[in-house]
């Protein structure tokens, strides 16, 4: 008996010796919200590598996709919407033709022309004041997708009144990019949340991620356990302003041109995060039934949460929540 304890003993020591350590690191200077990586590996100096590329590959691509400041010799969003015509990076051209992509699938709903429109929204939020109503409509007037025109990497913009806005889909895409920048690199387990977009590979040490779901009238409404999988939600409760008692949200539906009032909040699990953040948005501004077609269409599960607190989800979605 004693002869077969030891080895195994030994063997136990080995591994637990070998079990990969959790590390994380949290960046505040990236996409204007609070990102956190999480991942686990043998040792500190191997995070910090990991943490230093996932860091740097975001700074990269939010600067790419900044709408309000330009960097140097970069050409970005915010220089192509003043200079209406550049030669783009890659990243830049290949998130303005998902864009365009998204505007087909969604029925217009997700539409990144509509710069001129949410900048006046985006000022009007930061004073607390209601936008002019005869001033949305003029700004609407600049909002035609067919009006970005990509020819290779030089991307045009045809009318000098538009602009283009990657908020809904630019973090997604980021965090899809370092997670394969992580991969690339060797790591297997982590998990990275840009401002809740959040994307993992492989699992813990115990299982599966598990991911928590905001109630949008504060706590927990749900987790949900995936490994591999994206988990996105937009929410009227993430970005808003009130006035005479009434919430003013971030997501405008560009048929109402005011925030989109079906639903709190919409939670979608996608295997690739940069479609879950634009179907996160586009799920919001559509109806519960356009919003399965969309959902199923791309595969992906998708839960509503309606006015009322009542809850929708696809049929596969109750499976990441055992
Ligand atoms: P969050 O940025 O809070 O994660 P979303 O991914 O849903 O939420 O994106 C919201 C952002 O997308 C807004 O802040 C705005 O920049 C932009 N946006 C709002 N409405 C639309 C829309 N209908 N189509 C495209 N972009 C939109
Ligand atoms: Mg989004």
């Amino acid at each position: 008996m004693k002869r077969l304890l030891i080895p195994l003993l030994s063997a136990l020591i080995l591994l637990s010796g070998c079990a990969p350590k959790r590390f994380g690191a949290v960046y505040t200077d990236v996409f204007d919200t609070f990102t956190e990586l999480t991942v686990y590996c043998d040792t500190e100096d191997e995070f910090n590598a990991c943490s230093a590329a996932a860091h740097a590959e975001l700074l990269r691509l939010h600067e790419i996709f900044d709408i309000y400041n330009t960097y140097g010799g970069l050409t970005n969003a915010a220089s192509l919407n003043s200079d209406l015509s550049a030669d783009c990076p890659d990243e830049l051209v290949e998130l303005i033709a998902s864009g365009k992509q998204w505007y087909e699938l969604s029925g217009g709903k997700l539409n990144i022309a509509l710069g001129s429109v949410l900048s006046l929204w985006h000022d009007c939020r930061e004073k607390g004041v209601l936008p002019d109503e005869s001033e949305l409509k003029a700004r609407a007037e600049h909002c035609a997708i067919a009006d970005i025109v990509i020819d290779g990497n030089n991307v045009s913009l045809s009318d000098p009144l538009m602009s283009v806005d990657l908020g809904a889909v630019a973090k997604g895409y980021a965090a899809q990019k370092t997670a394969e920048l992580l991969t690339e690199a060797g790591f297997e387990n982590f998990a990275l949340s840009v401002g809740g977009n959040v994307i993992t590979r492989g699992k813990k040490p115990s299982g599966r991620w598990e991911i928590g779901i905001e109630d949008p009238d504060g706590g927990l409404l749900t987790t949900v356990k995936v490994s591999g999988e994206s988990v996105v939600t937009s929410g009227d409760y993430q970005r808003f302003f009130e006035v005479d008692g009434v919430r003013y949200h971030h997501i405008i539906d560009p048929d109402t041109l005011y925030p989109a009032g079906l639903w709190r909040s919409v939670t979608v699990i996608s295997e690739n995060s940069a479609e879950a953040d634009a179907l996160s948005t586009a799920l919001f501004c559509l109806d519960e039934q356009s919003g399965r077609a969309l959902a199923e269409k791309i595969s992906a599960e998708a839960m509503w949460v309606a006015a009322d607190g009542s809850i929708a989800k696809t049929e596969g979605f109750s499976d990441y929540e055992k």
